[in-house]
């Protein structure tokens, strides 16, 4: 998605330890116009596919998530990462470890607003390792919701989540692909082919 690489390419910095940074309009301050046209862009790719909701994760995912779910016309469910004084029972579960945070988070979303009737969307800010969207898909088992596809904003194909992923089948769509983050340079991945 040109556009996402451009605000990428004018606006994100590189930090040690391969880590691209994006606060000013992804994850901290958030971009309503750039994120209005990555939820279009998840809309037309996973249109016409019965989706009854989409499913993210505090906080990244919920921006370009909601935006998606106003094209698509669905609810939108994150799963918490801290325990809350109104979420503390019949909840699906998961364990999350950080490799950036290098912490575990357990996930936590509640029954009432997933189960096996749903057909989800899963999506994600960045996908690095995989484990963020790993402990989405054991949720969606968990409930026995049909899971259709998953939706990233920015993928680090450096790192092993896409590899990981594509073993379980579902569709994967990344908007932004980086190849490489070496030497403070961002370089993009598209089809097959580095380009900066
Ligand atoms: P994973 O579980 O795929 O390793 O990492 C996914 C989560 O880690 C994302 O939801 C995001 O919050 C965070 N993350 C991983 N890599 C980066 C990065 O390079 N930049 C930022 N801003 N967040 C990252």
């Amino acid at each position: 998605m040109k556009l996402l690489e451009e605000h990428i390419k004018n606006r994100g910095t590189v930090l040690p330890g391969n880590v691209l940074k994006v606060d000013s309009f992804l994850n901290h301050q958030i971009d309503p116009v750039l994120m209005q046209a990555v939820g279009k862009e998840f809309a037309n790719r996973f249109q016409n596919l019965g989706i009854t909701k989409i499913v993210t994760i505090e906080s990244s995912g919920i921006a370009p998530a909601v935006f998606a779910g106003l094209e698509l016309g669905v609810p939108v469910v994150f799963a918490r990462k801290k325990k809350s004084l109104t979420l503390t029972e019949n909840l699906y579960t998961s364990s999350v470890y950080s490799f950036t945070k290098q912490e575990t988070n357990d996930i936590s979303v509640s029954k009432s607003f997933l189960d096996k009737s749903d057909k989800i969307l899963l999506i994600d800010d960045f996908l690095a390792n995989g484990q963020a969207v790993l402990g989405l898909l054991e949720v969606a088992e968990q409930a026995e919701a049909e899971v259709v596809g998953i939706g990233i904003v920015i993928e680090k194909s450096f790192q092993q989540g896409r590899s990981l992923l594509e073993k379980t089948g579902y569709p994967i769509y990344s908007l932004a692909r980086i190849a490489s983050l070496e030497n403070e340079q961002i370089r993009f991945v598209e089809g097959g082919v580095t380009r900066c």
